[in-house]
């Protein structure tokens, strides 16, 4: 897809949860930005990551620009442009509640992260779109399976 295909549909069919990214992109104007395949990536101060319209952020340590995380969030982007306005509801509300709400249970019970439909999900795409833009290191993703949303 082409990248201005991409922002123009996540900016009208996406709107609701593109808006919303780019408060949050505007409360982290300090952080470091970087585009990536027609979104913006920012690194903030957080251990988690997140992905709203055309906005993704991951953390700013450990991961690094093109690590297997921000591939995740951006397979994120792509639920946003399939759903449009159900994003949020589908997949923003189930995947914080599996990510925050989980945790202990998933620990306890030896539960990886990528089992829940909506990260499974976020997993292919994402996956789907580095194999067409490899930067053909693997290792940079070592701990982030319970850090992402
Ligand atoms: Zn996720």
């Amino acid at each position: 897809m082409r990248e201005w295909l991409y922002r123009l549909w996540q900016c009208t069919w996406g709107l609701p949860q593109t808006l919303a990214g780019a408060l949050l992109y505007l409360r982290c104007r300090r952080s470091p930005h970087a585009p990536f395949h027609g979104a913006l990536h920012t690194r903030w101060p957080r251990r988690d990551g997140l992905s709203l319209g055309m906005f993704i952020f991951t953390p700013d340590s450990g991961d690094d620009w093109g690590g297997r995380m921000v591939w995740h969030e951006y397979g994120h982007t792509f639920q946003s442009l399939l759903l449009g306005p159900l994003y949020l509801p589908v997949i923003g509300l189930p995947s914080a509640l599996w990510c925050h709400c989980f945790r202990e249970y998933r620990r306890r019970k030896c539960v990886p992260y990528a089992v829940f439909f909506t990260e499974r999900w976020a997993d292919r795409l994402g996956d789907k779109k580095r194999q067409r833009w490899s930067y053909g290191d693997e290792d940079d993703c070592a701990g982030y399976q319970n850090r992402r949303i």
